[in-house]
């Protein structure tokens, strides 16, 4: 497989260079020169196989000639275990829920494959590979989970002091072993800004083998396209035939694998990219004008984005041309107050708690839902994450997963920092 940027269609690159440097230095994103077809046999018959074997048919044809079968499946066999069920809530709407991997996000996925692949890729005698990562709550507890115990990888996490829930925070701070957590008194720009600061200062790079576990690294796309066809394998189940997909969207991450899924040959109807009020891409495909914006701070906070990254990788994927990408996709953004009434109204048509993310997906999939095809919406975190949201009366129904309960009885560890490159430098160095 080899990958192009976005920025310089001529520069050629490996998957692994791909992998552990994220982004070219042109400051583009990595492209696979070839999007991989899967077999029109396999499509039409996709219904006949289980999770695990249709992610490893996903990835062998990414990856089928850089690693060999048994590695391979060896490897989604780890990534893949636990389910993404489509939980059926009408004739024509379903809910794909993404939130039951051991942090309850749709990040567990991006994050297991992605540590194993580096784990895989990096050479026996390599350094420690040490992932730096910044996090706003999501995609800290995922990465952690995802390396937890993977050999010659260690994680040094920096979250915002009191900008995470509850729960997140116990998931970023409990786990021991190879990875620590940076309580740093700031904002998550502010944690973001000391890891890119570490990416480029000399000394640390002389001594540490750094990596970041950025949401852009091509070996999180992959993984995230395996729920896209594991979903419409379940709708041939179900006597779906025709679907469409609706995708709470912040980086453009996870809808972007959605539309490369649908590149490689799965049959999609269409696609709905459903924000909350960071509504850059909703004004763009109105107006075709791409003007980004500050973010604004939102219930679903995942999606709090306002320039987000994965867009030009859309737009590569339908050759710049925006007319074709408004057949396919289409886009909508719902406000804080619509998104709890959303909550409200999933709870009582259909008995079913929703996260807020997954609440503005439901108002995206409420606009194009109809008689003739299966409307498929997807739940991207566990509504337990975001307790402070719901009300007494939902608060009091929301069955808190076992991952949870375990956590509560494990001791939190977290090393307070100063909001300064030059104090996470010190605690680097130190040790
Ligand atoms: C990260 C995240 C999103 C946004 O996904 P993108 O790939 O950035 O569009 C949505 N919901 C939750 C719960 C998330 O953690």
């Amino acid at each position: 497989m080899k990958l192009y940027s976005t920025n310089n269609k001529d520069l050629r690159v490996s998957f692994k260079e791909a992998v552990f440097n994220s982004f070219p230095i042109d400051k583009g994103l990595y492209m696979p020169v070839e999007i991989p077809q899967l077999s029109s046999d396999f499509i039409k018959n996709i219904d006949h196989f289980h999770f695990q074997e249709i992610a490893f048919a996903v990835t062998q044809a990414f990856l089928g000639n850089e690693i060999p079968e048994e590695d391979l499946k060896k490897i989604i066999e780890e990534v893949i275990n636990f389910e993404a069920p489509v939980v059926p809530l009408s004739n024509e709407l379903g809910v794909l829920e993404l939130f039951h991997g051991p942090s309850l996000a749709f990040k567990d996925f991006g994050a297991r494959f992605m540590s194993r692949i580096m784990a895989y890729l990096s050479d026996k005698n390599d350094k420690t590979l040490d992932i730096l990562v910044a996090t706003s709550g999501d995609t800290g507890g995922a990465v952690a989970q995802g390396f937890l115990g993977v050999k010659g990888t260690r994680v040094t996490i920096l979250f915002p002091k009191g900008k995470v829930s509850e729960i997140q925070k116990l998931q970023l701070t409990t786990n021991g072993q190879n990875i620590r957590a940076l309580e740093v008194d700031g904002t998550f720009d502010d944690c973001q800004s000391m890891v890119k600061e570490a990416f480029n200062d000399p000394e640390l790079n002389e001594y540490f083998n750094l990596t970041s576990a950025n949401s852009i690294n091509i070996s999180r796309l992959i993984p995230q396209t395996f729920y896209y066809f594991h979903a419409y394998a379940q709708a041939l189940r179900q006597n779906k035939k025709s679907i469409s997909f609706v995708v709470p969207s912040g980086n453009f991450g996870n809808i972007g694998a959605g539309l490369l899924a649908y590149k490689m040959g799965l049959p999609v109807q269409h696609f709905v990219a459903a924000t909350n009020i960071n509504d850059t891409v909703p004004r763009y495909l109105q107006s075709g004008v791409y003007m980004p914006k500050s973010s604004v701070q939102t219930l679903s906070n995942a999606m709090d984005v306002g320039n987000p990254s994965n867009w030009v990788r859309i737009m590569e994927l339908f050759n710049n041309d925006l007319q074709k990408i408004k057949e396919m996709v289409s886009s909508a953004s719902f406000t804080d107050e619509e998104t709890l009434s959303g909550i409200q109204e999933l709870y009582q048509q259909y008995n079913y708690i929703a996260c807020p993310h997954t609440a503005v997906a439901y108002l995206g999939a409420k606009e194009i839902c109809n008689a003739q095809e299966f409307t498929i919406f997807l739940s991207t975190a566990h509504p337990c994450k975001f307790i402070d949201v719901y009300s007494d009366n939902l608060k009091n129904e929301i069955q808190i997963p076992t991952q949870v309960k375990e956590l509560e009885n494990k001791t939190s560890l977290a090393h307070p920092l100063k909001n300064e490159f030059i104090e996470l430098k010190k605690f680097l160095l130190n040790n």
